[in-house]
């Protein structure tokens, strides 16, 4: 399982992070699926509603709005991704407890160090498995 990210879109997931600090940030990724192989095309950089440093929500209307936009594009939508600003970038239990969709990326890019770090995540809710995803920024 692996995917692959536009380095100018991971500069944006980092600055789109940056600028909510102290609290997380989230958006939607969409693009193409080759068998296990996922290809970011676009990415949606969302406000989170919760306005905190440890939740976040996919605002409804955005997601919609998002949702909208791939298909008309031809995308496929990937997943998630959201920021720790203070953690490590692995799920956190309520991440999991969150994380409904079994086949979606579950990407956490953590501001803890001093260098951001981004990982991507599938998480199984039922059985709390978390398999991580080789990401490739190209
Ligand atoms: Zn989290």
């Amino acid at each position: 399982m692996s995917l692959s990210l536009k380095a100018s879109d991971y500069r944006r997931i980092v600055e789109h992070a940056r600028a909510g600090l102290p609290n997380e940030a989230c958006g939607l990724i969409a693009g193409r699926l080759a068998g296990d192989a996922k290809q970011v095309e676009k990415i949606y950089l969302l406000e989170n509603p919760d306005a905190c440093p440890e939740h976040f929500s996919i605002p409804p209307k955005a997601q919609l709005e998002a949702i909208r936009d791939m298909r008309s594009l031809g995308l496929a939508p990937l997943g998630n991704f959201h920021s720790h600003p203070s953690t490590p970038a692995h799920p956190s239990d309520e991440d999991i407890n969150l994380a409904y969709d079994a086949s979606a990326s579950y990407c956490i890019l953590s501001l803890a160090g001093k260098e951001p770090v981004l990982k991507c995540f599938r998480i199984e809710r039922a059985s709390r498995a978390t398999v991580e995803e080789i990401i490739e920024i190209v």
